[in-house]
């Protein structure tokens, strides 16, 4: 067993990845903060938002003594914003609970908000230097190649069997390299298509190169249709070009993010605008159609802009405010909704 792991360490000292932003000065806090934002997207596009978050937020004190608004301006563009709010709630909670460090527990890792088994996993090995297993996709991609595992990877038979396979190659000591080296590993050569089989480390007992079924595994997961949703976005402007905007519900798409008034019907708009607003006086003007993409679904928005003398209060029974592109920066808003602000402001 211990021939995987070894393979594993010698190659990751030699060719893993060494000089991320998050390797240089690795603490448990780092190590968390980067795995959160690496679930869902790309190394590169990581590291501008990593560097700025520490900047900001430099401790874990720093950090739950911040604003929900100025941690979920640190995400924006990021996008799965629960990923940010479970941050912040996480943090509050080490402050008060845990004298502002992440603990080193397994099981109290995985009980914080936003942490699950891998990530809790990959914060105790990488950050502790701990004996933990992961089984991230790139992890999952290796092993099931590895060891010729054929099941469905969305389905929990299948995932115990790769959790027991990654526990049993754990190494003895080397602990945080040897989680490095397995992420690097699927990150660079073991790749979904074209994997580099050829200067593998583990390519002498790697089932599926040696059945010559690496591009059969890991089975792909049949994808599902995606939904469509149409929705209308109304835009007040005022005379100096700010443009209203209100805070969503924690919950949900978008939750806790600065965004347009949103309606399923453009019937709708009308009347939402006259009962916030107080008036009927309004001309709105398509502004454009945009599309967008979410992890399950696509929207089409049909954006209205409504241009409006002086600045009125509006009755919102939710937080809402006037900004403009300058102001965006300090407001957790999604990326869409920016780009849109930024247009409509050029546009004058
Ligand atoms: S030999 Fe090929 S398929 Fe097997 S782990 Fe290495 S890169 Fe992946």
């Amino acid at each position: 067993m211990r021939t995987f792991s070894n393979s594993v360490i010698k190659w990751q000292k030699v060719n893993g990845r060494n000089d991320l932003p998050w390797q240089i000065y690795r603490s448990p806090y780092r190590v968390w903060i980067s795995e959160i934002m690496l679930q869902q997207t790309q190394v590169n596009a990581v590291i501008p938002y990593f560097n700025a978050f520490m900047k900001s937020f430099p401790t874990i004190d720093k950090l739950a003594e911040s604003s929900k608004d100025d941690v979920m301006s640190h995400w924006s563009g990021l996008g799965y914003y629960a990923r940010a709010r479970n941050i912040l709630k996480t943090a509050i909670i080490l402050k008060n609970n845990y004298s502002s460090e992440l603990p080193c527990s397994l099981l109290d890792l995985k009980a914080l908000p936003g942490i699950g088994r891998s990530t809790a996993g990959a914060i105790y090995s990488l950050g502790f230097n701990k004996s933990a297993a992961i089984l991230d996709g790139n992890v999952k991609r290796v092993l099931s190649r590895y060891k010729r595992i054929s099941g469905d990877l969305t389905k929990t038979a299948t995932l115990n069997k790769l959790w027991e396979i990654s526990d049993e190659l754990l190494p003895k000591k080397d602990h945080g390299t040897y989680t490095q080296g397995i992420m690097d590993l699927g990150a660079t050569l073991c790749t979904r298509t074209s994997p580099g089989c050829l200067i593998c480390p583990v390519k002498k007992k790697c089932l599926a190169r040696i059945h010559n079924e690496t591009t059969l595994l890991p089975n792909r997961t049949p994808s599902k249709k995606r939904r469509k949703k149409e929705v209308f976005w109304l835009i007040p402007k005022d005379e100096d070009n700010n443009v209203y905007l209100e805070k969503r519900e924690d919950s949900g798409i978008w939750g806790g993010l600065w965004t347009f008034i949103e309606c399923d019907e453009k019937e709708s708009l009308k009347k939402i605008y006259k009962s916030k607003f107080n008036t009927d006086q309004s001309s709105f003007k398509k502004f454009k159609e945009i599309e967008h993409s979410f992890s399950h679904y696509d929207i089409k928005a049909n954006v209205f802009v409504v241009s409006l003398k002086g600045k009125p209060n509006p009755q919102s029974n939710v937080e809402s405010i006037w900004t403009n592109p300058k102001e965006l920066q300090s407001i957790g808003t999604p990326t869409p909704i920016k780009k849109l602000i930024t247009e409509i402001n050029k546009n004058g």
